[in-house]
């Protein structure tokens, strides 16, 4: 094959485009989901509390709430946690906006605490520099799929008497000193949103150890109100109190079935993840500029994104023409994130902006997502490969 890149005319090293990530369903999946659609209940119905227990065992908990995606998770837990008006939560700024969005949404201050260069994940030591008087949590993301220092990070809440949530969207059947994700925190939020490792279409959940807390985001989710339709069912009643203002947050019955589903396979996916996750560290290793994020020895990655940093002072050219050269040769590439406090919302609402986070602004011109996902064949890891080794190659400096 020619090393002329395709986006210079020259033959593309696969002629379909290959996501950077994909959900897998099978006929398993689609019968368990048609058996509900059969049934009496399509939604508040026995798929729930089973998707909850299930989900609630996998991550090794007492409790999980399933919430109708991975941002209604996190609205869910910064309520529970009674965050409003002149409260602080420190939050990283490499992660989807929802992270910090929570917390505006309960009329919080989202403070953005730098990361680790290597990781790319929440620094403990910048975690401190952001407490105030008023800081009453700590969202901490898992990001890529890696658990951040959890010792670090609950030895400083416990100290300063700060909650902890792990925003684990990434993280899901990952793992930390033996512990698996879900267990870390006070709150542990998931996404089951197609692009994440199981999916129910639109999802997400809470899983905790906490029963009051579980209770609080049980009775938001459902509009504040403190039964649900088929409680009121069993007990011949239609008396119900609306207690808070909630919101409707619920989980279908359709959905949660897919869950049930989807998660008997998870450890498989996280293993073939972890698989293709080797095979590019190998490859990489010899490709010059091409730099994995570093990975800690006590974590079990899960993989929800393989992430590269890109040694600019090594090549000719930016991350945007690395980025729109493998996209033509039909690897579909990807970054994950533009800051959160870059964002034009941010810089209006909150005066944040360039220089507030220089580890995160200088990590954010560097990285670049490649594809992974479980049913990604080894035809597809050497395609990236290829195309990684052959951009890079041109554009070395
Ligand atoms: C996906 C994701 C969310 C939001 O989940 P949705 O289900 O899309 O609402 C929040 N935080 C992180 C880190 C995510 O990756």
């Amino acid at each position: 094959m020619s090393n002329k890149l395709a986006i210079d005319g020259g033959e593309p090293v696969r002629d379909t485009r290959l996501p950077y990530g994909r959900q897998s369903i099978s006929d398993e999946d689609i019968e368990a989901v048609s058996e509900v659609l059969r049934s009496d209940w399509l939604t508040t119905g026995p798929k729930v509390s089973e998707f909850e227990r299930s989900f609630a065992q996998f991550v090794g908990v007492s409790e999980a709430v399933a919430v109708s995606n991975g941002t209604a998770a996190l609205h869910a837990a910064m309520y529970a946690l009674e965050i409003g008006p002149g409260d602080e939560v420190i939050v990283p700024p490499i992660t989807f906006a929802a992270s910090a969005n929570c917390v505006v949404y309960q009329g919080g201050m989202p403070v953005f605490a730098d990361i680790d260069p290597g990781t790319l994940l929440l620094d403990p030591e910048r975690v401190e520099d952001g407490i105030t008087p008023r800081t009453k949590a700590i969202v901490s993301v898992d990001y890529a799929g890696q658990a951040c220092d959890y010792d670090a990070l609950s030895a400083i809440a416990q100290s300063h008497g700060l909650a902890l949530v792990d925003d684990a969207c990434h993280a899901v059947g990952g793992s930390y000193k033996g512990r698996r994700v879900g267990s870390l925190a006070d709150l542990n939020t998931f996404s089951f949103h197609p692009v994440k490792h199981i999916t129910t279409g639109e999802g997400g959940a809470i899983a905790t150890d906490d029963p009051k807390l579980a209770e609080r985001m049980r009775v938001f989710r459902n509009h504040g109100i403190t039964t649900d339709h088929r409680q009121r069912e069993q007990i011949g009643s239609w008396f119900y109190e609306m207690v808070d203002l909630g919101y409707n947050y619920r989980l279908t019955d359709i959905q949660c079935a897919l869950g049930i589903s989807q998660l008997r396979k998870l450890p498989a996916w996280v293993e073939r993840r972890q698989e293709i996750a080797r095979t590019y560290d190998v490859a990489f290793a010899d490709i010059p500029a091409v730099q994995p994020l570093a990975v800690r020895a006590d974590v079990s990655h899960a993989y929800h994104l393989y992430v590269v940093q890109l040694d600019l002072d090594r090549l000719c050219v930016d991350r945007a023409q690395i980025f729109a050269a493998l996209r033509a040769e039909g690897i579909g590439v990807n970054v994950h994130y533009i800051p959160v406090h870059m964002h034009p919302f941010y810089r209006k609402r909150f005066g944040t902006g360039p220089g507030l986070c220089p580890v995160a602004e200088a990590a954010y011109e560097r990285i670049i997502t490649l594809p992974i996902f479980s049913h990604m064949g080894t035809q597809d890891v050497d395609d990236t490969v290829a195309a990684m080794r052959k951009v890079v190659g041109v554009y070395l400096r």
